[in-house]
């Protein structure tokens, strides 16, 4: 009887962590697609390239590139 019951203990056990697995993997497939529709983007006033907005680089409100040097407010 005690081996009965152990083994209902670890099937829910199992259950529990194959369902905590799959639903933290639902959630990863969602979030980059989210990140991507989210988030907006912005030109760059020098050199017009489109970017992320997190990946630019603001100055007096206006966006510059933030890896290019040579795209600075004049
Ligand atoms: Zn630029």
């Amino acid at each position: 009887m005690a081996r009965i019951v152990l083994l209902l203990v670890i099937g829910f056990v199992v259950y529990l962590a194959l369902r905590g697995f799959l639903r933290a993997q639902a959630r990863g497939d969602e979030r980059p697609d989210r990140a991507v529709k989210g988030e907006d983007m912005v030109a760059c006033a020098r050199c017009g390239v489109h970017l992320p907005r997190s990946e630019a680089r603001t100055e007096g409100g206006i966006f510059y590139c933030q890896d290019n040097p040579r795209c600075r407010a004049p």
